[in-house]
């Protein structure tokens, strides 16, 4: 049994699957006591909130269960380990380019050797 109710509140899209159809149901098999919004494409559910046995299409639950799905938080990103291993790649770049040149003195190993390291002080490393 189920209760598909299909609300005006704004639910914010999966983040699991990014599915925009997310609807409200009353848990039967907890004897209506929570009722969650769940993702209609991958069944990601809740949290639960308590429903005061209130079963109609405005029941007060509804819009806290929409409000409790919203709080849901995306999987982490850390944009500080992005930006390190992305300088971490481009200092290695120039390390490479350093190291093909004939002469290690030469003017644009050199460079190349001055740009990785200006780039590994960006996150705190010197080589
Ligand atoms: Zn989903």
């Amino acid at each position: 049994m189920t209760d598909l109710i299909k609300r005006d509140d704004a639910p914010e899209p999966c983040p699991f699957c990014k599915c925009e159809e997310v609807t409200t149901w009353l848990d039967y098999e907890q004897g209506e006591k929570w009722g969650y919004a769940t993702c209609d494409g991958c069944a990601a559910r809740g949290p639960d909130v308590r429903t005061n046995y209130s079963r109609g299409q405005d029941a007060p639950w509804r819009s806290e269960a929409i409000a409790a799905w919203n709080t849901r938080t995306h999987p982490a990103i850390a944009p500080a380990a992005i930006r390190e291993a992305a300088l971490r790649e481009a200092a290695n770049v120039c390390l490479k380019s350093a190291d093909e040149f004939y002469d290690p003195d030469e003017d644009g190993a050199w460079e190349a050797r001055s740009n990785a390291n200006a780039i590994l002080a960006l996150i705190g490393e010197t080589k």
